[in-house]
C-alpha cells in the first residue's frame, strides 16, 4: 500500500505531521512580521535574529513550519540561478550575473555550514549535480548546455561521456551527462525542522495554524488577530495566490514525487550512485531524483502541472495516474528498482513568476518585503533570499543587496481561463516533444518544444 499525501515522505520519516505550535493568541506588535514558515521565512528570521538579537520577530504560519515546498522537495541543495544569468547580463551586465552565480555557490556552502554550526543533521552529502541525456536530442542539448556553461566562471561544469556517467550512476540508456560540484543532496524536512527550532532558540516567535488573509504596510491581518510591525515580509511562495491582491503574482506549479522502500544491496551494486550526486535529465518534462541517506530513491517530476484558479493540493495528495507515470519512469531509469515497492507519493507547489526569474525585494517606504518565485530551484536560493532580506530590512549596504535579482519584478499572470489553458497547452506540448524526440532519434530539439518555450516565456 503506497502512502499518498500526508504532506510528504520526508515528514513521515520524522514521525508524521508534527504537533503544531500554538496559534497567534490575539493582536500584537512586533518589529518584523514574517508571513510563511518555509525556508524563506525561516532563513530571514535566522539572519535577522543573529544580526540583531533584540529585534521582536514574529513568524505567522497557516499550518506548520515546513508544511509547504520546504518540507516536500527533492532535496537538491544546488547553485542554479533561477531564470538563468542571461537576463541579468541584459539588465545589469556580465559581472553582476557572475556575482549572482558566485553568491549561489556560496549559499550552498552556507547552508551546510549552518547545519554544522547549529549541530543539525540534514542528511547532507555534497556529491554534485548530474544531469543525463537519454535521447540524441537530449544529448545535443546537453552538449550545448555544457559548452555555454563553460563560458562562465564559477560554474565548474564537466561534460561526461556515457562511460564516465555510468561510473557514477548507471541510468538505463544514458548517452552522457553533465556534472558540477556545487550541489548537495539533503533531507528537506530535517532542514525545515532544524531551522524552525534554531530560530525559536534565538527568540523568534513562530505562531502556527494562523493564516494571514491580507498584508498591508505595517500590518498582517489574520483571523486570530492582527500583527502590527514596522517590517512585514511575504514568504508564501507557491501559496501566494491565496493572499488578497497577490492572486496573479506567481502561478502555483505542481511537482510530484515518489520514494521507494530501501533498495537491496544487489540493486545498489547494479546502479552504483555511491557519491549521491543529485540526478536530473534533459527531457522537456524533466525528472529529478536523489539517492537518500537510507538507500532509497526519491524521484520527482511534473505530474499535473496546474489546477484551475491557482488552487493547491490537499496535503500533498497525488493522483494515481501521476504515481503510475513516475513509477514507470523510475523503472525505465533503473530496471534494478523494478521489484522494490514504492513507499510514498506526494506533491507540492512552487511559485512561478511570469518571466520564470526569482526575486527578493524590500520597499523602504512601505516596510513591505518579499522573496520567492524560485520555480524548481529554491532550496539554496531561499538562504540567499533570507540573508538579503535581513540586510535590506536593516538598511545595510552589502554585496548581497546589490545583486541583480534584488527588486526584480515580473508582470502578472493572465486571468483565468487563459492561465489554465496556457499551462495545460504548454505541458501537453512538452510531453509531445519528449515523445517525438525519443521516437525520431534525431539530434534536433523538437519544434513543438521551441514553440512552447516561446509561449511560456521560459
Ligand atoms: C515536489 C517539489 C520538489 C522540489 N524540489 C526542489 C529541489 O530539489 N531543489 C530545489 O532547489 N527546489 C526544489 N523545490 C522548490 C523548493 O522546495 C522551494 O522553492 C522552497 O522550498 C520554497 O521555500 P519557501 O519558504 O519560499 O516556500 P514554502 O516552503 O512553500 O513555504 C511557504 C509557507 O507559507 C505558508 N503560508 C502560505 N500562505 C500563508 C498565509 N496566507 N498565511 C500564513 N502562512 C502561509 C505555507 O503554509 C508554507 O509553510 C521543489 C518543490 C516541490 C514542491
Amino acid at each position: 500500500m503506497i502512502a499518498n499525501g500526508d504532506v510528504s515522505f520526508w515528514w513521515r520519516q520524522l514521525g508524521g505531521v508534527p504537533e503544531p505550535r500554538s496559534p497567534l493568541p490575539g493582536s500584537m506588535d512586533a518589529d518584523v512580521c514574517i508571513v510563511g514558515a518555509g525556508y524563506t521565512g525561516l532563513w530571514t528570521a535566522y539572519a535577522l535574529a543573529t544580526a540583531q538579537p533584540d529585534l521582536r520577530i514574529v513568524v505567522l504560519e497557516a499550518r506548520f513550519a515546513g508544511y509547504g515546498a520546504s518540507g516536500r522537495n527533492g532535496g537538491w541543495l544546488t547553485n542554479s540561478v533561477t531564470g538563468g544569468r542571461e537576463s541579468y547580463v541584459r539588465t545589469h551586465g556580465r559581472d553582476a550575473a557572475i556575482a549572482q552565480q558566485r553568491a549561489m555557490n556560496d549559499a550552498v556552502d552556507e547552508v551546510l555550514a549552518f547545519a554544522g554550526r547549529e549541530g543539525i543533521d540534514i542528511g547532507a552529502r555534497k556529491g554534485g549535480e548530474l544531469n543525463v541525456a537519454r535521447t540524441p536530442a537530449q544529448l545535443a542539448r546537453l552538449r550545448r548546455f555544457a559548452a555555454a556553461e563553460q563560458t562562465w566562471p564559477a560554474t565548474d561544469v564537466e561534460l561526461w561521456d556515457a562511460a564516465r556517467t555510468a561510473e557514477h550512476v548507471r541510468v538505463e540508456g544514458a548517452l552522457g551527462g553533465v556534472w558540477h560540484p556545487h550541489c548537495a543532496a539533503i533531507h528537506p524536512a530535517k532542514l525545515a525542522k532544524g531551522l524552525a527550532e534554531t530560530v525559536e532558540r534565538l527568540g523568534v516567535r513562530i505562531f502556527e495554524q494562523t493564516r494571514v488573509t491580507e498584508i498591508t504596510p505595517g500590518l498582517a491581518r489574520t483571523d486570530r488577530g492582527d500583527v502590527r510591525a514596522t517590517h512585514v515580509i511575504r514568504a508564501t511562495e507557491g501559496f501566494t495566490a491565496g493572499i488578497r491582491s497577490e492572486h496573479r503574482t506567481w502561478l502555483p506549479m505542481n511537482s510530484s514525487m515518489i520514494a521507494t522502500e530501501p533498495l537491496p544491496a544487489a540493486a545498489w551494486e547494479e546502479i552504483g550512485w555511491d557519491g549521491r550526486a543529485t540526478l536530473g535529465d534533459l527531457a522537456h518534462v524533466y525528472m529529478y531524483a536523489q539517492r537518500t541517506e537510507d538507500g532509497r530513491i526519491a524521484f520527482g517530476g511534473r505530474g499535473r502541472p496546474y489546477r484551475y484558479g491557482s488552487r493547491v493540493d490537499t496535503d500533498g495528495l497525488t493522483p494515481d495516474d501521476t504515481i503510475d507515470q513516475l513509477t514507470a519512469l523510475l523503472h525505465a531509469f533503473f530496471p534494478a528498482a523494478r521489484d522494490v515497492p514504492i513507499a510514498h507519493a506526494w506533491s507540492g507547489v512552487l511559485g512561478v513568476p511570469r518571466d520564470w526569474a526569482a526575486t527578493v525585494g524590500y520597499d523602504r517606504n512601505t516596510g513591505l518585503g518579499w522573496a520567492g518565485g524560485y520555480v524548481g530551484t529554491g532550496v539554496t536560493t531561499t538562504n540567499l533570499a533570507g540573508r538579503t532580506l535581513a540586510d535590506l530590512v536593516l538598511g545595510r549596504d552589502t554585496e548581497l543587496v546589490r545583486l541583480p535579482w534584488v527588486g526584480h519584478r515580473a508582470k502578472k499572470w493572465e486571468p483565468e481561463p487563459l492561465r489554465w489553458i496556457a499551462v495545460q497547452g504548454i505541458y501537453a506540448a512538452y510531453h509531445a516533444a519528449d515523445r517525438a524526440e525519443a521516437r525520431s532519434g534525431s539530434e534536433r530539439t523538437s519544434g513543438i518544444a521551441k514553440i512552447a518555450n516561446l509561449i511560456s516565456g521560459h
